[in-house]
């Protein structure tokens, strides 16, 4: 969680027309052969969520079946997004992560809960 929490540090916050500021996220995977991988928001593109990064944009084509998971923040719940996004903890449950860990719960009503009670 600390390298995560030190990923996060790199967010790119991405110009938004809400006048909101884009949340700080981090996020990790151990993959089962021993390697780790770090990624933050917006780090490949604006406004990409971490986790999105990680598994979508590093990750597509590799096998990641019981791989460990560390997000700052909780992982955006299906309905979250505009379709046809597809939310992050449907992109984890997906990928066949085996544990995830979750540094604070998203307090966005959007979310609230809703990305963990997913997850688990
Ligand atoms: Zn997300």
């Amino acid at each position: 969680m600390e390298l995560a929490i030190e990923a996060m540090r790199r967010t790119v916050a991405e110009p938004r027309k809400d006048g909101k500021t884009s949340p700080l996220v981090g996020a990790v995977l151990c993959k089962p052969d021993g390697t780790v991988e770090t990624a933050c928001r917006g780090e490949l593109r604006h406004g990409d969520h971490a986790e999105f990064t990680l598994l979508e944009r590093k990750n597509r084509s590799n096998k990641l079946d019981g791989s460990i998971l560390f997000a700052t923040l909780e992982p955006c719940a299906p309905d979250s997004r505009h379709p046809p996004k597809m939310s992050c903890t449907e992109r984890i449950i997906l990928s066949r992560i085996k544990e995830i860990w979750v540094g604070i719960e998203d307090p966005d009503p959007k979310v609230d809960r809703k990305g963990i009670k997913y997850l688990q």
